[in-house]
């Protein structure tokens, strides 16, 4: 049994480790939080308002919860209440709660790393005049795309680390960063995670979040009322963080490509960071200028895939977390297993499944999850599997079943061992760990490395475009 003051000690070592983090962001939020006592795992805390409430649990409870966690030896829960008239606010009377003397609330000078820190009109005026003296909020972000809400996974790892490092925290930083990857996959959750994190540590950078579409629009809608010098002012000076979503939006759009051209130049001859989001590849996006294509690869491009079962399961469980969804290990891996191919369906799927369980009164368990699944997912009933392809595969190769799983490097055993991983990255949308694994267990970057030989050598080589052809064929009359 934990006491009152035991739970209060505690309480201060991990409110003094989460000051540390981040001195003037904590204040700001704590001014507007009250610590009412920690009993048994049981934290309570008193917030001003929803909006409080919501900042605090996004961006402050997963570190201090995990501090507490480990000085108290519980698993920590949080008991809101929310009260416009606190008492004795966190940061109004540090010395209470905290053994460190408070520092003054001070910014950091800005470093010279492309977020300078004039003193900027910024676009959003902030509701909240606490949050105003400090970071204005940017148009556009949800508060739930953080990193601490993202999971990280050989599918996503390396779109991760840069945009840890675009947002200054540790790493070399790439100008531009292109994140690109299929739908649902995590881009637009990365690029917020980023955005809420510069505004945490920078408050007076001027960020400027906006997608592709969005900046057609604007666009256009600038020309038609002669405004195009308020425009450029906003995209290419009053702004030290441009960030673009799905920008494979501007395909075909000549005049809007020129004009984001220049803004682009501008900010990047200031080294003002630039991070870019897109659906395909630079070298594949259709009726995109050259020179722009050719600028997306002047920085990083990092791409995300598929994520694999592990960090499907991983998603899951946060999704539940985040969501107060009560769930077991055996349903959330049953969900992992079933939904494969991006992470919004995967999220959409557990969402639904809990949205009915609740309405029925069911628990979510592994036999409601596996009737509400079957009923939900329209079933592609003769989707080739794996296996499928590698069994044609083989036979089109004349080879036994055994040889594409071997460690045989034979010059036509490992092409015909390529064409297979690049026909199974086609058709089923598995990860390349994944496919790894279903191919002897190979590491993923062999699997990389096959896919773009053989797409290469399809477009280069009539003979393997041939082969390929007739292997589709032959799958073809098995879906
Ligand atoms: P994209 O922009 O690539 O289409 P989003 O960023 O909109 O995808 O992601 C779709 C949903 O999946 C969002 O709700 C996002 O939070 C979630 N998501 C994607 N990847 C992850 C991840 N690695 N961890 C947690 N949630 C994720
Ligand atoms: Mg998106």
């Amino acid at each position: 049994m934990h006491s009152q003051d035991d739970g209060a000690q505690a309480w201060c070592e991990a409110i003094a480790f989460t000051r540390e983090q981040s001195p003037a962001s904590f204040d700001q939020w704590f001014s507007s939080v009250q610590f009412d006592g920690l009993t048994d795992g049981v934290l309570s805390l008193r917030a001003r308002d929803e909006f409080v409430r919501q900042w605090v649990e996004d961006f402050f409870l997963p570190t201090l919860s995990d501090r507490l966690q480990a000085k108290t030896g519980l698993s920590i829960q949080v008991r809101w209440c929310i009260d416009g008239a606190l008492e004795r606010p966190v940061a109004d009377r540090p010395t209470a709660f905290a053994p460190v003397r408070p520092r003054p609330i001070s910014v950091r000078p800005p470093a010279d790393d492309g977020f300078a820190s004039e003193s900027g009109v910024h676009q959003v005026v902030a509701e909240n005049p606490r949050v105003a003296a400090v970071a204005p909020p940017v148009e556009g972000l949800n508060p739930k795309y953080t990193f601490a809400n993202f999971v990280v996974g050989p599918s996503n790892q390396l779109a991760h680390a840069a945009s840890m490092a675009a947002a200054g925290v540790g790493g070399r930083r790439h100008n531009p960063l292109f994140i690109c990857g299929g739908t649902g996959l995590g881009k637009t959750h990365l690029v917020h995670a980023l955005a809420h994190r510069v505004r945490e540590e920078r408050p007076s950078a001027r960020i400027v979040y906006i997608s592709a579409e969005r900046f057609v629009n604007e666009f256009v809608q600038s020309l038609q009322d002669q405004k195009m010098h308020d425009f450029r002012a906003r995209y290419r000076e009053r702004c030290d963080l441009l960030l673009v979503d799905d920008i494979h939006f501007l395909a075909g759009k000549t005049q809007t490509q020129e004009e984001f051209f220049h803004a682009f130049n501008a900010l990047h001859q200031a080294s003002k960071q630039i991070v870019v989001t897109s659906d395909k590849y630079p070298q594949q996006l259709d009726k995109m200028e050259e020179r722009l294509v050719s600028r997306f690869q002047w920085g990083l491009v990092a791409d995300i895939q598929a994520p694999e079962l592990e960090t499907r399961v991983a998603i899951v469980r946060k999704k539940a977390q985040i969501e107060h969804i009560d769930l077991a290990d055996e349903v959330c891996l049953y969900i992992a297993q079933m939904v494969r191919s991006n992470v919004r369906e995967l999220e959409g799927t557990l969402i639904r499944l809990a949205a009915k369980a609740s309405l029925l009164g069911h628990p979510v368990d592994l036999t409601f999850a596996r009737t509400e699944i079957a009923a939900t997912t329209t079933a592609r009933p003769n989707e080739a599997s794996v296996e499928d392809i590698q069994r044609v595969v083989c036979h089109h190769f004349k080879l036994r079943s055994t040889d594409l799983l071997s460690k045989d490097r034979h010059k036509s055993i490992a092409f015909a061992r390529h064409v297979a991983m690049y026909l199974c990255k086609q058709r089923l949308k598995c990860s390349f760990p994944e496919l790894g694994r279903a191919f002897g267990n190979r590491d993923h970057t062999t699997v990389i490395s096959a896919v773009r030989k053989v797409e290469a050598l399809r477009g280069s080589d009539p003979e393997v475009r041939a082969h390929l052809e007739a292997i589709e064929r032959k799958l073809g009359s098995i879906e």
